[in-house]
């Protein structure tokens, strides 16, 4: 049976469902709200199984192609010396990397990603919804108060941490602020001296201190390159800041413009910047400072737990960050999305038009198993390092993983 599917949000969690969808025989369509394609978001990502299952399993890519094995977790000291050492392999990427394979893989097959697509609303009814956009595409001759609708079998959501779809369905859902959030930057690894690129490049690099801790690990170069020479090094900082001014003015960018999830790179204000590079070179171990010090342009996104009490509605679902979103610490995040995608395509597999909000019933619990324990998972770390200062390098429950700690 061929289901109408509309897609809302073509970033990893919506390509790898659309895919998925597409693959069991369905008519799908991607609706993303950008009018150009996507780019350089979320920088570098700890690359879990079942990210890359989709690309690796259908698309004939191999992972060499696609991302950067590490082989040692390593701590340093504020003295730059070694506190710890493990060998523990890793692989890395980043999002643009995925972003952009999949959504060749996507178009390879003919597929429909319509930009320009922002979802302002959508009404169901026994037998299908009917989903509403603003429709600013290239084109479409319209301004941004010219909308459009599309008529599906089902709707899914991949509307990301700050999902509207979310909001709407579940407007008591809580979005609590985690209390810190992540700065971070990429150093082409060329720029280097040859014996930081070699330090740097062999391990994910720690450094753990009061109330905070930074990551660095490699990535593909912005144009997917994985090779040395070519990659970038990128950092992941956690920092405290209180959810009250403090935040808001973290959050309000070099033009004063307020922003709710993260500010670029280029729009951090200026004051914040400077206060930034000054701690780093005051406090971390001199390796990692002048990865620091070398980035170009500094920015941030905000951690958040957003946990929500169902993920089905009729003929409409909330898949990926619009879901659960969960603190980065076990980089499992892009994990989770295409695992929901999975775990989608097989539910509704063979079902007619007519029991899709069945199918989707049947999805759903062990979807809130997942994102629950993830939370759970990642809060626990957070808060090790953030909040009680407990994170003991070596610790096997800091390994990264979607369902468990290596997993
Ligand atoms: C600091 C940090 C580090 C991270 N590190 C990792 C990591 O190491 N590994 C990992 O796997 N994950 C990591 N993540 C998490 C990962 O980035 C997200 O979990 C992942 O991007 C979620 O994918 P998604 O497709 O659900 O949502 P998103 O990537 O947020 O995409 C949502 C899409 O929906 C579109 N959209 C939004 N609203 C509308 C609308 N109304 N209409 C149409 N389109 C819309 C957006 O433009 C966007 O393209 C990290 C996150 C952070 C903050």
């Amino acid at each position: 049976m061929t289901l109408s599917v509309a897609v809302v949000g073509g970033s990893i969690g919506g390509l790898t469902a659309a895919c998925l969808l597409r693959d069991e025989g369905h008519d799908v369509t991607v609706y993303e709200r950008s009018v150009a394609e996507l780019e350089q978001r979320g920088a570098g990502i700890g690359f879990l199984s079942a990210t890359s299952r989709y690309l690796v399993e259908r698309a004939a890519v191999s992972l060499p192609e696609l991302s950067i094995a590490t082989d040692h977790i390593r701590y340093l000291r504020r003295d730059g010396s070694v506190a710890h050492d493990a060998k523990h392999r890793y692989l890395f990427s980043s999002w643009n990397t995925v972003y952009r394979r999949l959504l060749a893989h996507w178009h390879a097959g003919g597929g429909d990603y319509r930009l320009g697509h922002e979802m302002t609303g959508f009404d169901q009814s026994d037998d299908a919804v009917t989903v509403q956009f603003n429709d600013t595409s290239e084109g479409s001759g319209n301004t941004a108060s010219d909308g459009s609708s599309a008529t599906a079998d089902l709707l899914v959501c991949a509307d990301g941490v700050g999902s509207s779809a979310r909001s709407w369905l579940q407007p008591n859902t809580s979005s609590n602020y985690a209390g810190y959030v992540a700065w971070r930057g990429m150093v082409p690894e060329a720029e280097l001296p040859a014996d930081l690129a070699t330090k740097l490049t062999d391990a994910i690099t720690y450094y753990v201190y009061a109330n905070s801790h930074i990551l660095v690990y490699p990535i593909p170069g912005l144009d997917g390159s994985v090779e040395p020479g070519q990659r970038l090094i990128n950092f992941v900082w956690y920092r405290n800041y209180l959810g009250s001014d403090d935040l808001t003015d973290l959050l309000t960018d070099r033009s004063g413009n307020h922003r709710e999830l993260s500010v670029p790179p280029g729009a951090v204000a200026s004051h914040h910047e400077a206060e930034a590079r000054a701690v780093a070179a005051a406090r971390l171990p001199a390796p990692i400072a002048e990865i620091v010090a070398r980035t170009e342009d500094l920015f941030l996104q905000v951690v958040y737990d957003i946990e929500v009490e169902r993920v089905a509605f009729g003929r409409v679902c909330l898949l990926g960050d619009a879901a659960f979103a969960a603190r980065p610490h076990a980089a499992a995040g892009s994990a989770k999305a295409a695992d929901d995608g999975w775990a989608l395509a097989d539910a509704l597999r063979d079902v007619e038009a007519e029991s899709v909000p069945e199918a989707l019933n049947t999805w759903e619990p062990g979807r809130l198993v997942l994102g629950r324990s993830l939370l759970a998972r990642t809060r626990d770390v957070g808060g090790r390092s953030q909040v009680h200062n407990t994170w003991t390098p070596g610790d096997p429950d800091l390994i990264f993983g979607l369902h468990r700690p290596g997993d």
